[in-house]
């Protein structure tokens, strides 16, 4: 690249812009592919981004490039470390919980990733009627769960905006014994600002939708045919979601389906483009990993990452956007969500079936409409006391949106690592409903064990008291106390 052309290429990077090809800047992407490897090991360079990550504001989307290029055993045991602290000292110990929920596995895109494409005639088609979504949810309340990320392909005709808004209002209109639903996360297909707005008026949480890769060429041979196909509409979506008043949007790519370096940095500048366009950076940031399927051999992805070099970028994603909460899912094995878990994830899926009618009722092979294998096959309970033993706490809190902590209200708490003051009696609150509710004796016992010291740990007075008198409340039957 020389230096007129390099000037021509910054002129059309424009991180506020509205054009998918300038804020994810295709020539922006492989220039700072270049840089980092002309300063793979540049001490010197690498030394002064980690100070500046040392402040845990984050650090630029080059800068990233940089350290995710370094192999040097020393900088990366220095990212861990400042990966683990900055997790500690705005998340603390806190490890959210979720499941995910699938609606309907009819959709009329060809991604050649994911066996819901619609060419793919072994697995069965499935949609849940209200009755089936009402008894999916019992289940899910009957394990504990208080969060849900609704998943649909896209089908205008087989799951409209009206099926998805209807199962919406169903899942948060089930209360089954103490159970309920309290935010309902959703992640369907791009769609318009007018289906936005619907979305967020029944109450959506986060609406969440991963670009799979940001390189455009390898996004179309990916996505052949149906209304996915189109690059520049999907990678604007967060924009139109935004502009409609969702204020909470969760981006993420799948890690193998192209170079990671390209991937890495199309997701950082992502994330910088929504916080410097609208104020606000990604609520969340999943971080999945190409999985086998039925009609899908992922030998066919020649990019798949490793566990180390997942655990990198889940690092670096951690100390780029240390606001941003991230996402691993059951696709990823035990020993896997351990590791990462130390340095920067704070949301897990826990018990998950990714099939349509799964939580109901367990399918047989030959009704398999998986969308994914699933790693960690193990129960709620089984993973919140893995995660207690862990020594973390297991939170079912879902009190920022309810209080109106959204968007830049919640940023502005984030950013400064205030939020800990009300994510850490709310984890302990909830856990506190999960141990009474549903609990396996064991995991009660390890439960009780962690609150009453985690209570303790509460730094200041008055909210110790009020989190203490809350839980005393809850033996009388009451429930839902948030700060
Ligand atoms: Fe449909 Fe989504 Fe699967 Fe693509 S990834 S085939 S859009 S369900
Ligand atoms: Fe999440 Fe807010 Fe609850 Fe903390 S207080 S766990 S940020 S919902």
């Amino acid at each position: 690249i020389n230096f007129i052309n390099y000037k021509e290429v910054m002129k059309m990077y424009n991180v506020n812009s509205d054009i998918a090809s300038e804020f994810i800047n295709d020539n922006e992407i492989l220039d700072t592919i270049a840089y980092a490897q002309k300063n793979k090991n540049n001490i010197k360079l690498i030394d002064d981004i980690l100070k500046k990550a040392e402040k845990m504001e984050g650090i630029s989307h080059r800068e990233s490039a940089v350290l995710l290029e370094c192999d040097d055993k020393d900088v990366l045991s220095r990212i861990y470390d400042l990966a683990h602290r900055i997790k500690e000292r705005i998340y603390g110990k806190r490890i959210v919980m979720f499941a995910p929920l699938y609606l309907s596995n009819y959709c009329v895109n060809g991604c050649t990733y994911c066996p819901y494409h619609h060419k793919n005639n072994n697995i069965k088609r499935k949609k849940l009627t209200q009755e089936e979504i009402k008894r999916e949810v019992i289940a899910l309340q009957d394990m504990g769960h208080k969060r849900l990320a609704l998943e649909a392909g896209e089908d205008d005709t087989m799951n409209p905006i009206e099926y998805i808004l209807e199962s919406i209002q169903t899942i948060y209109s089930v209360h089954h014994k103490n159970g309920s639903i309290r935010r309902v996360n959703v992640n369907i297909a791009a769609t318009t600002v007018q289906n936005y707005k619907k979305l967020k008026d029944v109450g959506i949480g986060t609406y969440i939708l991963f670009q799979e890769t940001y390189n455009k060429k390898a996004y179309e041979q990916l996505h052949p045919t149906g209304p996915k196909h189109n690059y520049a509409y999907h990678t604007e979506a967060m924009d139109r979601a935004m502009t409609a008043g969702i204020d909470d949007v969760g981006i993420g790519v799948l890690f193998g389906l192209y170079e990671y370096r390209y991937d890495f940095i199309g997701l950082m500048m992502h994330a910088e483009h929504l916080d410097s366009k609208f104020g606000v950076g990604p609520h969340t940031i999943s971080i999945p990993r190409i999985r086998p399927a039925d009609d899908i051999d992922v030998d066919e992805f020649s990019n798949a990452i490793n566990d180390d070099l997942f655990k990198k970028i889940v690092a670096l994603v951690r100390i780029s956007a240390p606001y941003t909460g991230i996402i691993i899912s059951t696709r990823e094995s035990k020993k896997s969500r351990e590791e990462v878990l130390k340095i920067g994830v704070s949301q897990i899926s826990g018990g998950s079936k990714t099939s349509v009618g799964g939580y109901e009722k367990e399918e047989s092979i030959e009704e398999n409409s998986a969308q994914f294998e699933v790693d960690d096959n193990r129960t709620l309970d089984e993973i919140v006391n893995w995660l207690l033993k862990l020594g973390y706490v297991p939170s079912f809190c879902t009190a920022c949106y309810r209080e109106g902590r959204t968007g830049d209200r919640f940023m502005r708490l984030a950013k400064t690592g205030q939020i800990v003051n009300v994510c850490q009696p709310n984890s302990i609150m909830t856990l506190n409903e999960y141990l009474i509710d549903y609990a396996k004796n064991d995991t009660k016992q390890i439960a009780l064990k962690v609150i009453n010291s985690e209570l303790e740990n509460i730094p200041k007075e008055k909210v110790r008291a009020i989190a203490k008198d809350y839980i005393n409340q809850m033996q009388d039957g009451k429930r839902d106390f948030r700060f």
